[in-house]
């Protein structure tokens, strides 16, 4: 049973997202996808983490001038990642391929503010997106932040990952060439072998904040991507807003239709397991 101070925090939680749908989106509102104004399945000629649809939204941005800087993440050393400014489209191209990590964007967000960048684009896990839009509104009108929200479902606790995939693998995380995950499954590539198991055998290598959070296609973005709900080396796409229309229009992509079903089944089970975990 909710107490009246979780009613209060949700009442706010609530005023507060209703702020952002207004000022930022664009589209009609679904119980499951939040507000948006189109969906679809696309490829790209980019071979990014899945159809390298971030990458080429960037590339676009920089080569029509739309972006003067994008925030994007780097690994670095081992498995760890950090958050870098890429300038240019190659800059962009150098950061494709997702890292399995809760990484902080928005401190690289201020910094580019403060020294006036005025077209940034900045990529984003949920977690970061509402963040980035509570910046955003504290800034001047002629500042343009563009989100490019991922979907997720949950990122890894380092240390811990490395663990558990030492137990179940023998091989060294921080050699890892590409880490995926697809359709419930982690797939790891190590020394050119394959090593596959599923996602809920490393529920306990999961960064704990994750089990709180209730947002899997970043919601406040303004455009979301992932891969559930399309098939393999395509990426599921969701337009929020005008800026997200203005940055898809004519993108350079294989289209086709995408199985919302699947998405909306994640999104669910996400807000399921947030609601468990703060009422236990
Ligand atoms: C922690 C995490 C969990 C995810 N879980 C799911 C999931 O359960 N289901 C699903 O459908 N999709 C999930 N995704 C999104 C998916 O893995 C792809 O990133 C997305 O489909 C985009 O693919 P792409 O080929 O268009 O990206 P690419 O063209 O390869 O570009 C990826 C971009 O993401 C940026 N990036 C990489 N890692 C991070 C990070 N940690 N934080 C911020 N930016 C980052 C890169 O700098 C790059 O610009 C997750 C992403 C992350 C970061
Ligand atoms: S599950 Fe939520 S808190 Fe964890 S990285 Fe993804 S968006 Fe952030």
């Amino acid at each position: 049973m909710a107490t009246d101070k979780t009613k209060k925090y949700r009442a706010f939680k609530m005023c507060q997202e209703a702020k952002i749908e207004h000022w930022f989106l664009k589209g009609h509102k679904d119980a499951d996808l939040g507000v948006y104004c189109n969906m679809f399945s696309a490829k790209t000629v980019f071979e990014g983490q899945d159809g390298g649809v971030v990458t080429a939204l960037l590339v676009k941005g920089f080569k029509k001038g739309l972006f003067d800087s994008a925030i994007v993440v780097h690994h670095k050393g081992g498995y760890k990642a950090e958050a870098k400014v890429a300038k240019s489209a190659e800059e962009a191209i150098a950061a494709k391929g997702t890292k399995y990590l809760r990484v902080d964007v928005t401190a690289k967000l201020r910094e580019l503010v403060d020294q006036g960048k005025k077209r940034i684009a900045i990529v984003c896990t949920p977690c970061e997106t509402k963040k980035v839009r509570k910046i955003q509104q504290t800034l001047p009108i002629n500042c343009q932040i563009t989100v490019i929200g991922l979907f997720c479902f949950r990122a890894f606790n380092k240390a811990k990952l490395k663990e558990e995939i030492s137990k179940r693998f023998k091989v060294n995380l921080d050699e890892a060439e590409e880490t995926r995950v697809h359709h419930g499954k982690f797939i790891l590539h190590v020394d050119g072998k394959e090593h596959i198991c599923q996602l809920k055998d490393l529920d306990s290598a999961m960064d704990n904040v994750c089990a709180y959070c209730e947002d899997f296609t970043a919601q406040f973005a303004d455009i979301s991507v992932g891969s559930t709900g399309s098939r393999e080396g395509f990426s599921t796409v969701i337009v929020r807003s005008k800026v997200g229309e203005d940055l898809i229009e004519k993108l350079n992509a294989c289209i086709e239709a995408v199985d919302k079903a699947s998405v909306a089944k994640l999104v669910k089970s996400k807000r399921e397991r947030a609601e468990k975990a703060s009422t236990s």
